[in-house]
């Protein structure tokens, strides 16, 4: 008998029939003898509509009360959660819905982006054993203590949800079911012979998911590293009847990679084609020049990505070049030209038409010479690397825009990705 978290996206949540559906899920697990405490998401398109109404309900304002926004948004996931425990009980299961303040999770008063602080996870835990109950939570939701309010954790945050709830509950594993059956080393749509991924490191997901996958919020794989739960990214399409409770079903565990037996050099390939950046041409190459183009830059809350400076050869000037979010391409302009007389530059390059393709592997820890066959592999097929940068497990490189799926396929290929046979 086990301990579980099953945690259902908006796709999987989408309707009546999907609820059902997630509903035979569960019976699947409690009746093979497990706890179960199940997080949701609202049903897809729905969180979207509630921020739209909020945006639409303001007239002569720039912004609205985050409070109240917390207070709209948070509905989507109460829904789902108590049409769930209607259709369990329904299925002669026994269940009960949990908002938020109803346990409670407590979460900072950052509305709109909250971080969870404690959840209570013992009436929870109690009804397992006296009751055989089903818990079945609201995602994406909090209580910040002192004001009473509900907040909520950020767009995607059910995610974070179920992992802080597994860690509250001491869960053996946190499920979460999606419209996509686990992890693979890099987008399948782009790469026909990607592979999913048996078991992939926290260290190793927390860069795919920054760096671009978009299978987990961030937020969630960090939580999961620190409480050590493990992950299990898996499909929620599979019929529910088909899959044995006590065997291995397709997907992918996140876990302490020291549950990983063979351990590849390089994981996965994440890439980005929202990025855009700027050169800083001919700066003085003397103390604080870094600082003047910078400190505006983070002021003006703008995420400076990549930074590659030159040694100066003539010991007087240098050039400075860096990313920034593609969104953030205009405001980054105007924050560098603005602050030209500070920094003192000859001239200002930029481009949007530019991808960040990034090898992700915690054993380049102990190998040396991956990037170098990365460097050689592209020159082979004429793609000009325009910045580099490298970290432990992980480089990244930034090229032209047009080349991202020659350049993502052939390293797949490089790094023995590819599928056997596709
Ligand atoms: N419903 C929220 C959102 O769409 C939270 C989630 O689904 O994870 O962002
Ligand atoms: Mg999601």
């Amino acid at each position: 008998m086990a301990r579980l978290v099953m945690k259902f996206g908006g796709t999987s949540v989408a309707d009546i029939d999907r609820i059902r559906n997630v509903a035979r899920h569960v019976k699947r697990e409690v009746d093979a003898g497990h706890d179960v405490a199940v997080v949701v998401s609202a049903m897809s398109g729905t969180t979207n509509q509630l921020v739209g109404w909020c945006e639409a309900a303001l007239k002569s304002r720039q912004i609205f009360d985050a409070r109240e926004y917390d207070a709209v948004v948070a509905t989507g996931e109460q829904i789902t959660s108590g049409l769930l425990a209607i259709t369990l009980q329904d299925m002669d299961i026994n269940a009960r819905s949990w908002q938020g303040w109803q346990l409670p999770i407590l979460t900072s008063d950052a509305h709109a982006s909250a971080r969870i602080l404690d959840i209570n996870g013992e009436e929870i835990v109690k009804r397992f054993r006296e009751r055989n109950e089903v818990a079945v939570i609201a995602g994406f939701q909090g209580l910040h203590k002192e004001t009473g309010r509900i907040t909520t954790l950020g767009r995607g945050g059910s995610d974070t949800s179920a992992v802080a709830i597994a860690a509250a509950i001491k869960a053996d594993r946190c499920d979460i079911y999606t419209d996509v059956d686990g992890v693979y080393t890099t987008d399948p749509r782009v790469v026909p012979r990607a592979r999913r991924l048996e078991k992939i490191a926290f260290e190793e997901m927390l860069e795919l998911a920054s760096l671009g996958a978009k299978v987990m919020q961030v937020r969630s794989v960090e939580l999961g590293m620190v409480h050590r739960v493990r992950i299990f990214v898996r499909s929620s399409f599979d019929r529910p009847e088909d899959i044995d409770p006590h065997g291995t079903p397709p997907g992918t565990l996140i876990c302490d990679e020291d549950e990983i037996m063979e351990q590849q050099t390089v994981t996965g390939i994440a890439f980005s084609r929202d990025e855009a950046q700027i050169s800083v041409r001919q700066v003085d190459d003397k103390p604080g020049v870094a600082a003047a183009i910078f400190i505006p830059l983070a002021d003006a809350n703008i995420n400076v990505d990549m930074i590659v400076q030159n040694v100066s050869a003539d010991g007087k000037t240098t050039d400075l070049t860096f990313t920034v979010p593609a969104a953030d391409y205009q405001r980054a302009l105007d924050v560098v030209t603005k602050a030209k007389p500070a920094i003192g530059y000859k001239r200002l390059d930029s481009a949007t038409d530019v991808a960040k393709i990034s090898v992700i592997g915690i054993g380049m820890r102990s190998h040396a010479g991956v990037a170098a066959q990365a460097f050689r592999a592209l020159s082979e097929r004429a793609v000009n690397i325009r910045a580099i940068t490298t970290s432990e497990i992980k480089f990244s490189l930034l090229i032209d825009a047009a080349f991202t799926e020659l350049a993502v396929r052939t390293l797949h290929s490089l790094y023995d990705l590819d599928q056997a046979s596709a």
